[in-house]
Order: C-alpha cells, then structure tokens, then sequence
C-alpha cells in the first residue's frame, strides 16, 4: 500500500532522512524503532503531506504523492504531542474527522462511544480536553486518529504516556482492532516490546537511514550489525 523509494529530507546541510527505502504492504503493521532523532517522525510527516521531501518518492496505493496535499492522502496521523483541538469537548476531538468526511450523526455517535469505550474513557464525551491527564489525551488522540478508518493509520509514540497495564490491554486490542478492519498500520515506538507485539515488521532507524528491516523475530535474532545488537539491548 505503502511505499517509499529513496526519500531524503534535509534541514540546512543535514539530511534527517536519508535515501529511505520502506515499504508497508496492505493490512500490515510496520513499527518504526530508533533512538531520538534518528528521523522517526520526520518519515510519518512525509508521509501525511507535512514535509516536503527533497528528494525521492512516496506512493499511495500506486499513486505518486508528489504534490498531493495532506488532506487528500486518505491518511490518519495521530501527532507524538497530540494536538487535541482544546476549544471541543473529547468526543467532538474524536468526531472530528467524521464530521469532516459528513458521516451521519448516528454513525459518528456510535463510532465516537465505541471508540472511547475502547481507549478505556468511556464516560468523557462531555470533558474538556484541558481536564484530562497526559496519558487519557493520549488516549483521546488515538480514539481521533482511529475514527475515521483511514486506508493508513500512522500512529507516533501511540502509548508513550500510558502505564505498563494499560499500555499491555491496548496493545492487545488494538492488534485485534486492525485485523478487524483491515487497517494498514505505520507506527513510531521507542518501546521495543510493544514494537515486537505490534509489527508483523519492523524497520530500525539510525541517523535517518533503515539499519535494519526484517520481521521481529529476525531483527530478535539476527541484529544486522552492532548498533542494532545494542539499541535492542539496552532498550530491553
Ligand atoms: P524522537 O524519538 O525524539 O521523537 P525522531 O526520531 O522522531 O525523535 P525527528 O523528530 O524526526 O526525530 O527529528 C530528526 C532530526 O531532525 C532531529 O535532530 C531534529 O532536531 C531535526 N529536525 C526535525 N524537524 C526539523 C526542522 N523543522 N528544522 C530543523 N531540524 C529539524
Ligand atoms: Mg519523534
């Protein structure tokens, strides 16, 4: 579905990005792994239409992005700072996207409702976005990424916030939740074991190239050199 070919994006005489080769095939879950700044969320940008990149290709179900603005890439992004509208309520954050798209009201109540359920808030429709701790706005910017069913969901740092419970049930249910519908996932994660539990592959990243990209077990088992070996272990 997904398919990047030699994506380079620089800032001054720095490339955050270089030459990326990746690849996210339908209904599949890629999980991005790498240290801090090694170009993680720079890639989903690219991806959504945020950054332009310099040089190279993203295509979208066969199609050539370049050009393509943002809002046209059938693309869901859900931001590592969440970037909840603070002036609507968390269900109107959630219903936005449906909104958006002209969904019935019926429907978006009902998507909004299971979604909240899901993300373990069922009873916050009405809260202000401002009232919820970092994690439950978390958990609200996931419920907004999901609702409106995108062909690709780009999830960065989905669970960074969340405690080792919660984060360990919606691992779970999200997994469920994308085989259900199909979903095609491209996820940024520092966390090794929700990468592992999450990616059908995996892609590390360093200093805006691809060291690695292989299932997880093979990653697991055959780091391809010793940046990857130790990035792996320490994070273990
Ligand atoms: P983290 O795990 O900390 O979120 P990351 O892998 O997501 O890191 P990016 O946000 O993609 O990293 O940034 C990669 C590098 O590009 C960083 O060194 C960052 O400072 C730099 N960078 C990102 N955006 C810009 C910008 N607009 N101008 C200049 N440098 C930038
Ligand atoms: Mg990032």
């Amino acid at each position: 579905l997904l398919r990047l070919d030699g994506v380079t994006v620089r800032f001054g005489d720095r490339a955050v990005l270089d030459a990326v080769d990746l690849e996210v095939p339908e209904r599949r879950t890629v999980c991005v792994l790498g240290p801090s700044g090694s170009g993680k969320s720079t890639l989903l940008r690219v991806v959504a239409g945020l950054q332009r990149p310099d040089a190279g290709r993203v295509t979208l179900a066969g199609r050539d992005q370049a050009g393509v603005p943002a809002h046209r890439r059938g693309v869901g992004l859900m931001f590592q700072d969440h970037q909840l509208f603070p002036q609507r309520d968390v269900g109107g954050n959630v219903a936005f996207g449906l909104r958006m798209r002209k969904v019935p009201r019926a429907e978006t109540e009902r998507r909004v409702a299971g979604l909240l359920d899901l993300v373990g808030l069922p009873d916050a429709g009405r809260r202000a976005v401002s009232s919820l701790s970092g994690g439950e706005q978390q958990r609200v910017a996931l419920a907004r990424a999901l609702a409106p069913e995108p062909q690709l969901l780009m999830l960065d740092e989905p669970l960074g916030q969340l405690d080792r419970t919660l984060r360990e049930r919606l691992v779970v249910e999200l997994r469920e939740l994308f085989r259900r519908l199909g979903t095609t996932v491209l996820a940024v994660t520092h966390d090794q074991s929700e990468a592992f539990a999450l990616a059908d592959r995996v892609v590390v990243m360093r200093e805006g190239r691809v060291a690695q990209t292989g299932t997880p077990l093979e990653v697991w088992r055959r780091p391809a050199s010793e940046f990857v070996a130790r990035f792996l272990g320490f994070d273990n």
